[in-house]
């Protein structure tokens, strides 16, 4: 029997059944049926975080902290039995699944711990006998917007930091991957957070999403997707007035220079390009190769690319899964014909997979001989899709790398402290990686980058606080 989900408005679970979720690596395997909001439903979801705020906003470090830590431990208990739900139903395989699922743990406890540390500053005014106080507060109701290619992680670290700091949400997960987000918002009800603290609204972006981008009850909106969506956030969120953060698109280079150990650079360019089927908005698609590696570079690769288990996602041998879905397929394969008309020449794979499932199984593609010009080089393709772009010096590595609409992740492989150095220093991204994969962060630092990457505050660790406090200044004459 399928299970049905439903929204969670003010304490209560609504809604009939509307959209079944699919397993991306089986497409007979339905993984329960979703109730799908409408306008009407995000509204009340809205009135209902506006009306548990004042409460929530006051309620103090230890009952904030009670929740957040109970999930925590609650989600580590069950990581296994989370993270094979989640590579169920997004592709990614157990051992990314499990992973993912023991960030968000990690992410709850963080914030778990954030409650008891928050504080303020106390400083002498100008005027005599006058105190300066300057204190954080919640900024009201929050709306979460999330993509699908992190199903757990990324409404984790929205949603630990919103509650932490007082805030109250309404959470409208990716159509995709409504399980992940319906357990964790199960795990936080039952947490016993206040009813309407935390509202979920599963459905259509144009029609939840969209309602909570027009409303005017919405203080802040914090979004994880495309570019395209992530522009019309900030235009409604200019029109009303609030805060808006946007994480969006990335094209990260991996610049590989003459000197790099071989092992370690073929080890982050397949786990940064090809891993969680390419779909991470950290991914390393461009590899920025120097002459006198280039060839023993893209040989190992190639190698290292056939033997990659590409397949379904729950089976533990699997090291790649499928593309999430039929849409993301057609998209991927366009990108690879585009990158062949551009005279690009498609060095390893790129075709279609039968496996004993029907599923949206693609080979891990590599193209060498492309320029930094080509519409695979400036364009976020999101799949197990990466270019090899030929230079000749550390000097015309970086500049390529920098010559891009993005600016999220960057990596080197090179033992050189000059050039790492260098590079940190001169990249143009948020995140900079030396001997390391461009994805895969810490959850404990700053995450988000530049250009047409980010916008807003950072995201997670002590920065997150940025985006989901407001700061108070109080005066005080004691006579
Ligand atoms: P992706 O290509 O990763 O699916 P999207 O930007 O389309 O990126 O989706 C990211 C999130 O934004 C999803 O939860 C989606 O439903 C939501 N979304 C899509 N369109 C809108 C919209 N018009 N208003 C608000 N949210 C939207």
């Amino acid at each position: 029997m399928t299970v049905l989900r439903k929204n969670l408005i003010d304490g209560e679970w609504l809604g009939e059944a509307g959209s079944p979720n699919i397993n991306p690596s089986n497409t007979n395997d339905v993984v329960g049926e979703y109730a799908s909001a409408g306008p009407e439903e995000a509204k009340q979801a809205i009135a209902a975080a506006k009306a548990a705020f004042p409460a929530w906003s006051r309620s103090g470090p230890l009952a904030r902290h009670a929740v957040l830590k109970k999930t925590s431990d609650e989600i580590m208990a069950r990581k296994d039995e989370i993270g094979r739900s989640l590579a169920r139903e997004e592709g990614k395989t157990l051992a990314e699944g499990v992973g993912e699922t023991i960030r968000a743990a990690q992410l709850f406890d963080f914030f778990a711990g954030e409650t008891l540390r928050l504080s303020g500053e106390m400083v002498p005014s100008v005027r005599p006998s006058v105190g300066v106080e300057m204190t954080r507060e919640g900024v009201g109701v929050v709306g979460i917007i999330t993509p699908w290619n992190f199903p757990i992680a990324i409404p984790a670290w929205k949603i630990a930091p919103a509650l932490a700091y007082g805030n109250t949400i309404v959470f409208k997960p990716a159509e995709l991957v409504p399980e992940s987000a319906w357990t964790i918002v199960d795990i936080l009800h039952r947490a016993e957070l206040p009813k309407g603290v935390l509202n979920l609204v599963m459905g259509k972006g144009s029609v939840v999403g969209q309602a909570m981008l027009d409303s005017p009850d919405v203080n802040a909106i914090s979004f994880t997707g495309s570019v395209g969506t992530g522009k019309r956030v900030a235009a409604a969120s200019v029109e009303h007035m609030r805060k808006f953060q946007l994480e969006m698109g990335g094209k990260n280079p991996l610049v590989v220079l003459d000197d790099a150990d071989l092992a370690v650079a073929v080890d982050c360019a397949v786990n940064g390009a090809y891993f969680s089927t390419g779909q991470r908005c950290t991914a390393s698609s461009r590899l920025i190769v120097t002459e006198a590696i280039h060839d023993r570079f893209v040989d190992a690769i190639k190698e290292r690319l056939d033997k990659l288990v590409i397949g379904d996602a729950l089976d533990a041998k699997t090291q790649i899964g499928p593309v999430v879905d039929q849409t993301q397929l057609k998209q991927d394969e366009d990108y690879i014909a585009v990158g062949r008309q551009e005279g690009a020449e498609l060095a390893f794979g790129g075709d279609r997979l039968e496996r004993e499932t029907p599923g949206f199984y693609l080979q891990p593609a590599l193209f060498v001989g492309s320029t930094n010009a080509m519409r695979i080089s400036r364009e976020e393709i999101f799949g197990p899709v990466a270019n090899v772009i030929r230079v000749n010096d550390y000097d015309e590595a970086l500049a390529v790398a920098n010559d891009t609409p993005f600016g999220l992740t960057s990596g080197i492989c090179t033992t050189s402290l000059k050039h790492a150095t260098h590079f940190k220093r001169n990249s143009e991204a948020g995140m900079v990686m030396v001997n390391l994969p461009t994805a895969g962060v810490d959850f404990h630092v700053p995450f988000g980058g530049r250009k047409g990457s980010s916008y807003g505050p950072r995201e997670q660790g002590r920065y997150a606080m940025e985006f989901y406090t407001t700061v108070k200044t109080a005066y005080t004459f004691a006579g």
